[in-house]
């Protein structure tokens, strides 16, 4: 008799099997999406041929998932973009862009000021391997970008604010001179997030976050997304997404759809704290300079007026009267706030850059000395202050 396969299966077959159809299913009435972590998708049995290569079928999880879909769709809704794609961390997020619009003898202009792997792509792999030809600009200065234009210029990519000056470029401005000489204009607006700075709306064509900092929150996955319109996101999915490979898990996705419930609110809160712990460093005797778009000091002050949105956002950097050896005491006295790179978490995080670090020259002039980066955190504002306040009390009170 022949085996009735819906009735016994073996041990093996059951381990693997079971229960998997009722997963598959899904739960209808589930408030919140479930993760999703299936590698591969079933395909058609109707002799049709399957897009291999393809981007809105399911297939296999390096042409998309289910929770990476949901993330995207919250993300275009929230940027009002066409389409996102989103993809394993931000800097996978620059990497696939660039590698998707450029190619050997294609010149870019790029900040000067901007994240580190950026500036290690566009200093060193991307014109040593890829023939790429690379002009790193302070984009602050509009004249600058103008100068640095040249017949093959394929690519502006600025970074607004940029890392970790807090530098504002003027995106108007900036997307007018890309559409005359028919460039594409990327602009990494991950320390504004998407709550406070629109660039898609202020002529962007493609908006790059790293999801890893505000939009997830809490520290705890990484993450980056692009978006623009979708003939243009279609191509960073099919040539590097799925053939470059540096997908999100689905896991991590989920995390960051679940972090993004409180982005709006967690951004008032950081942006409120923000401007009182500018305001207390700026009346600080001790500190040496500090630049926050929100305050009038800021040298971009006017123009982030303009530009940002619903507040300054949590970023900022900070110089004091002290040597070096005085700033790195300072990080040992902190009661709260924690000295470790990232930004954008619940923690308000500090990170000091001494004054041998090799990008310094790119830097103004106040932060040649040293200077901290401070991502201002969701705690209460006077405990953030309060912390500040015992700190440089117990390294200038000795
Ligand atoms: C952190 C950061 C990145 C890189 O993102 P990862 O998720 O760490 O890869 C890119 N741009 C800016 C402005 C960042 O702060």
């Amino acid at each position: 008799m022949k085996k009735d396969l819906n009735e016994n299966l073996g041990n093996s077959s059951i381990c693997i099997h079971a229960g998997n159809e009722l997963y598959a299913k899904g739960v209808p009435t589930a408030v919140k999406p479930p993760i999703f972590m299936s590698s591969n998708y079933r395909l058609p049995t109707d002799g049709t041929e399957p897009d291999w290569s393809g981007i809105e079928t399911y297939i296999y999880s390096r042409n998309g998932s289910v929770n990476q879909f949901i993330l995207e769709e919250k993300l275009a809704r929230l940027e009002k973009a066409e389409s996102c794609v989103v993809l394993a961390s931000g800097v996978s997020a620059l990497a696939s862009t660039f590698f998707t619009f450029l190619k050997s003898g294609d010149h870019v202009i790029c900040s000067q000021v901007c994240y580190a792997a950026v500036n290690l792509l566009f200093r060193y792999y991307l014109p040593d391997k890829y023939n790429i030809e690379v002009s790193l600009v302070d984009t602050t200065d509009i004249e600058e970008v103008r100068k640095a234009v040249k017949p093959n210029t394929r690519l502006i990519h600025v970074e607004t604010p940029g890392n970790p000056t807090t530098g504002i470029s003027d995106l108007r401005e900036i997307s007018k001179i890309a559409k005359e000489i028919g460039a594409l204009l990327s602009v990494d607006g991950t320390f504004a997030s998407p709550i406070c700075q629109s660039p898609l709306d202020l002529g962007a064509d493609l908006l790059i976050h790293s999801m890893t900092k505000y939009i997830n929150g809490h520290g705890d996955s990484l993450g980056g997304c692009v978006l623009g319109k979708k003939e243009l996101i279609d191509r960073i999915k099919t040539e590097a997404m799925v053939n470059v490979g540096g997908v999100i898990s689905p896991f991590n996705a989920w995390l960051i759809a679940r972090g993004m419930v409180t982005l709006p609110i967690r951004m008032k809160q950081i942006c409120n704290n923000a401007m009182e712990v500018a305001s207390f460093l700026e009346n600080h005797p001790r500190v040496r300079f500090i630049y926050y778009p929100g305050l009038e000091s800021h040298p971009q002050h006017e123009l982030a007026k303009m530009q940002m949105k619903n507040g300054f956002s949590g970023m900022m950097a900070f110089g004091l009267k002290a040597s070096e050896e005085e700033h790195y005491e300072l990080l040992s006295h902190l009661k709260m706030i924690v000295h470790a790179v990232s930004l954008g978490d619940g923690e308000s995080l500090i990170v000091y850059n001494s004054k041998d670090n090799e990008k310094m020259k790119l830097y103004p002039e106040e932060f040649r000395e040293g200077f901290y980066r401070f991502s201002v955190g969701l705690e209460d504002a006077e405990d953030i202050i309060a912390d500040l306040d015992q700190a440089l009390d117990a390294v200038f009170k000795k």
